[in-house]
């Protein structure tokens, strides 16, 4: 499958990887809306959050993600985690992902 995380969790391409669990992996973001910009992603391929019905694995996701939030030195400051769907939710990559955001204020605005 040509899914550009799929390779990233494979190795197949370069990616800065900041943690590792054993279902998940968080990288940086390579073009970073914010100081601190971190992906969070499933190693297995989930197109979107529909399509995900592992409760321990997003368990593990939020877990993962706020291991780096606090290694990312974000925790007191604050941080926002972000999960994109489909085309009005601005998704551009269909492979589920989570973004941890932070390192200045983020406004009030979701959308
Ligand atoms: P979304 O719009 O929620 O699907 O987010 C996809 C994110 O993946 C964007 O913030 C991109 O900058 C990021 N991204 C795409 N390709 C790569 C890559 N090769 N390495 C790191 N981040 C990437
Ligand atoms: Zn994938």
């Amino acid at each position: 499958m040509d899914c550009v995380f799929c390779k990233i969790v494979s190795k197949k391409i370069k990616a800065n990887v900041v943690h590792e669990t054993e279902n998940v992996v968080i990288i940086k973001d390579v073009n970073p809306q914010a100081p601190a910009h971190l992906l969070a992603i499933p190693k297995k391929h989930y197109s979107t959050i529909l399509d995900c019905k592992d409760g321990a694995l997003l368990a593990e996701l939020f877990t993962a993600a706020t291991h780096a939030a606090k290694s990312a030195g974000i925790d007191k400051s604050g941080f926002r985690m972000v999960v994109n769907t489909n085309d009005e939710g601005g998704q551009t990559v269909f492979h589920l992902h989570m973004h941890i955001l932070g390192g200045r204020p983020l406004g009030g605005r979701m959308g």
